[in-house]
């Protein structure tokens, strides 16, 4: 654990620059587009400028992956690539304070979460990865898997430098080459890793990151350059990359919404899922693919659930994503608030009950109070639609068959969470749930061990595990 100072001195802890430059084949570069500014979602105030990708970038940056593929990366024995990647591992650990000074200027997540999860699981991602480098014979796939080539990669903003590290740890592991794209609101601590990356003295060309808004990112995920695709983002950009690369012959992942159910029974120990459950939405302000944004409880404790929840939501500190007090940070864009707000009136509109926590909220930034709505049915908006926000939906059943209809009716399927103190339901449950990840008496853990992924519209292919590693090898 760390002290964190005030403002002035956070900036200066993240190393923060006037301005930052694309990564490309080695060296930074201005990029051809129109730069962008990055923007403290705390306090609307820009952070820095950021060059992003204009005509010809992109080509380059594929060019530079394919030549450092061909020569280098993808020719090296995996004992060597292994060593370069267990060096990116420790110089993000080193500098991990900086990061996650930075990862909260620049996302507006508190700095406890940034210091506690995004950062340490970035690293752990590099550390396992690194270990898996010389062992590819033993992945499942058969003997001697090969590299599928240049991975195009495109990450969203609500985990910057976690969801680069989750990209591009296995990508290099199997001796692919990257060209990744990071959201347009938060580019900065992918560039961090890109200087990173750049010390650790990887050949040039082996990762690439070239800032940019969706366009950089369409221009990306279609060259003809580009063997592998993999995109983490929403599910209506999912579909527009999955019909745009039918028939191309190329590889793709998606990592898409979600709208998780985390599921309460009448034996379940209170006190520890509301801890669950107040985690599970409003940890990153309900920004997570995988949050708990439906609570399906249990009609007999519905009433004494409730009222624990509200008095536990009550006491969260929404505010400054620096102070190492604060629960709930800042919401990462206008854009995201004003999407928040529609949902949550929408809520309203078809009649559920609202209840926001009393919390004061800062004058500037974007901010919103950690909601609750009861009384939600199925076929409301806030019920169906990710909010990804810091918005709960609490809904009843009576029976175990109950629970698991209701979990199970969202075109999603990210991940669920249940709560008892019967292992044979907790199986029962996991059995049937049609989700990638299913929680039982926890909520939003991620390990590098364990494979993250979706089914139906939550997209598919697995990051992390073994199983990870098949979005990257052919036979
Ligand atoms: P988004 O789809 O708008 O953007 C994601 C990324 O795709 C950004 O870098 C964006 O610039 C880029 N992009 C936009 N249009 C594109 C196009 N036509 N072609 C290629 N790239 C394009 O999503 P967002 O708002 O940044 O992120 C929020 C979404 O991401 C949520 O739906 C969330 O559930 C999802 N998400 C999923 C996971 C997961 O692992 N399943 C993890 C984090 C976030």
């Amino acid at each position: 654990t760390w002290e964190y100072a005030p403002a002035p001195e956070s900036r200066a802890i993240a190393n923060l620059k006037p301005s930052y430059r694309m990564f490309v084949d080695g060296e930074f570069v201005e990029g051809a587009g129109e730069p962008l500014k990055s923007v403290n979602p705390a306090t609307e105030e820009v952070l820095a400028e950021v060059s992003t990708a204009g005509a010809g970038d992109v080509d380059r940056a594929v060019k530079a992956a394919r030549r450092a593929h061909d020569k280098t990366w993808g020719r090296m024995p995996g004992t060597e690539r292994a060593k370069y990647i267990f060096r990116i591992a420790r110089m993000v650990a080193e500098r991990a304070r900086e990061l996650a000074v930075l990862e909260s200027l620049d996302n507006g997540k508190p700095i406890k979460e940034s210091r506690d999860t995004d950062v340490p699981t970035a690293a752990a991602h590099f550390f396992y990865h690194a270990g898996w480098a010389d062992k590819l014979d033993y992945a499942g796939l058969g003997p001697d898997p090969k590299p599928l080539g240049v991975a195009g990669q495109v990450i969203p903003w609500n985990f910057p430098l976690m969801m680069a590290a989750w990209k591009i740890a296995p990508a290099l592991a199997c001796g692919n080459t990257v060209v990744l794209k990071p959201a347009e609101t938060t580019p900065l601590s992918a560039l961090v890793l890109a200087e990173i990356i750049q010390q650790a003295e990887l050949p040039p060309g082996v990762v690439n990151i070239i800032p940019g808004a969706g366009d950089v990112g369409a221009e990306l995920v279609n060259h003809p350059g580009v063997n592998k695709v993999a995109f983490t983002g929403s599910t209506e950009v999912g579909k527009v990359i999955q019909s745009a690369l039918a028939g191309t012959g190329k590889k793709l992942t998606l990592e898409l919404g979600g709208k998780a159910a985390n599921i309460v029974f009448d034996d379940a120990p209170l006190d520890q899922a509301v801890e669950g459950i107040v985690n599970g939405i409003f940890f990153n302000q309900g920004h997570v693919c995988c949050a708990g944004s439906r609570l399906l409880v249990q009609e007999s404790i519905a009433e004494e659930l409730l009222a624990k929840l509200h008095a536990r939501v009550s006491t969260l500190r929404v505010g400054d994503p620096l102070d190492k007090n604060t629960d709930v940070g800042a919401i990462n864009s206008r854009d995201q608030l004003t999407k928040i707000q529609d949902l949550v009136a929408s809520g309203e509109q078809e009649g559920a009950e609202r209840w926001s926590s009393p919390c004061p909220l800062p004058d500037k930034g974007f901010f919103f109070a950690p909601t609750v709505f009861a009384g939600v049915t199925q076929s409301m908006r806030i019920a169906r639609e990710e909010i990804f926000g810091p918005v709960l939906s609490v809904l009843t059943f009576r029976t175990p068959d109950e629970a698991l209809a209701k979990a199970n009716n969202t075109p999603y399927g990210l991940s669920a969470g249940v709560w008892t103190e019967k292992g044979s339901r907790i199986l029962w449950m996991a059995d049937r749930l049609r989700a990638g990840v299913v929680w039982a008496n926890t909520f939003n853990r991620f390990d590098p061990t364990a494979p993250f992924g979706g089914y139906q519209e939550s997209g598919f292919g697995r990051e992390g595990g073994r199983a990870g590693l098949e979005a990257y090898l052919d036979v």
